[in-house]
């Protein structure tokens, strides 16, 4: 692995199918996974096998018959996780251990009862034990953006001595802002040189409470860290995590920008959410970026226009390259004569300047009424005369 390859870590299949409407069966997520591993993502977490025993076949099944990702199981800092999370992976061609531990005064104090000495010495022991099951270890200190920076430093210290290969500082409540996580990475980096001497890698895991995941995400990767934990859709607790389909649409888009690359295959994107909609209860909000159903519509008069004369006027990439079969002209009210003459020679009707001019006061007065304009009324619209010229393509081009 290279310093220009960042990781992708997917973690649909944990926690975001710990978020309301989301829960998945254990055939379920395995179509999941299959889509997972054709979309190219370098590690999916596949559940957190001390959780429930549907979470440990999950993660059992998923290793015997997805072999292409590395496969992870998250665990709490406790013997019996770690060997439940070792026994769940033990089919694994490449397995990872998650262990993670609080690491904010807030989580110890009232969450774990634990003072601070006492939870360095679980970090060390559990990373330990971890590292006797399996030869890749992820420890994440939970809560580290809201955690004191000199214990955050020791803890991660403690956690790399111990053998972590993988160090994720998680903004578990999705408070940070984009130049406060880049400063802990680099805090983190800078205190303990071992990181960069050992390679080991630093992960980003961000939540999208206000709406930051995927620029906190991003950020984290200007400061060295080179994982990111993400899920399809931005699924995940509360308001969801990070977007796997917008991290890869932003570091190809801005490859200028960041310089890194991933294995994602950006034009299984649209199938894959495609997929996850399916199996859980909702799909990604219309105007979601890269996936929703109007990422590539467009509406506006000039915006239609631009569109037809070179889409480079209003798309930042195309629809193809995200797997969506082609950009959306949407007729309505918005919509100017540009469009219109498209979409009519599109359905085999060449009209003259005036005719259009007519048919276009129609379409507008019908437009004012109805939020969708289909072919149909389109058609509608057309006096007798245009309707009887219609030419039936004699083949399509593309
Ligand atoms: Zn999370």
């Amino acid at each position: 692995m290279t310093q220009k390859h960042v990781v992708f870590f997917d973690t649909t299949l944990r926690d975001g199918e710990q978020s309301p409407g989301c829960s998945m069966t254990t055939q379920e997520k395995l179509t999941m996974a299959h889509a997972l591993e054709d979309l190219g993502v370098d590690i999916i977490e596949a559940g957190f096998a001390m959780a429930s025993e549907g979470d440990f076949a999950a993660i059992a099944t998923i290793t015997q018959a997805v072999r292409k990702p590395r496969i992870a199981s998250l665990a709490r800092a406790k013997t019996e996780d770690i060997e439940m999370a070792a026994r769940a992976l033990q089919f694994a061609d490449r397995a990872r251990i998650h262990v993670f531990l609080a690491s904010s005064d807030l989580h110890l104090e009232y969450k774990l009862k634990m003072s601070r000495a006492e939870a360095l010495e679980t970090c060390g022991e559990s990373v330990r034990l971890a590292r006797s099951l399996a030869d890749d270890v992820e420890f994440s200190p939970e809560d580290a953006t809201r955690s004191d920076r000199d214990f955050l430093v020791e803890m991660v210290r403690v956690a790399v001595e111990a053998g972590a290969t993988t160090i994720n500082m998680p903004d578990t409540v999705g408070y940070t802002t984009p130049e406060e996580y880049a400063k802990m990475f680099r805090d983190v980096r800078e205190r303990i040189p071992a990181i960069d001497a050992q390679g080991i890698v630093l992960s980003s895991h961000c939540h999208d409470d206000l709406g930051l995941a995927v620029a906190n995400s991003l950020a984290a990767i200007d400061a060295g860290a080179r994982q990111v934990e993400c899920t399809i859709n931005g699924i995940g607790e509360r308001a969801g995590n990070a977007s796997l389909e917008e991290l890869a649409a932003a570091l190809y888009v801005r490859h200028d920008r960041y310089g890194v690359d991933s294995s994602i295959k950006l034009d299984q994107l649209y199938p894959t959410s495609e997929v996850l909609g399916n199996l859980i209860t909702f799909k990604p909000s219309p105007n979601k970026a890269v996936v929703g159903a109007n990422a590539f519509a467009h509406e506006s008069g000039i915006h239609q226009h631009g569109m037809l004369a070179n889409p480079l006027c209003y798309e930042i990439m195309t629809p193809q390259l995200v797997g969506v079969a082609r950009t959306h002209l949407v007729l309505g009210k918005h919509s100017g004569r540009a469009a219109l003459r498209h979409r009519l020679e599109q359905l085999g009707f060449t009209l003259t300047r005036d005719e259009l001019q007519h048919v276009y006061y129609r379409f507008v007065a019908l437009a004012d009424r109805k939020k969708n304009i289909y072919d149909q009324d389109l058609v509608g619209l057309l006096p007798d005369q245009i309707r009887e010229r219609k030419q039936e393509p004699v083949a399509e081009l593309d």
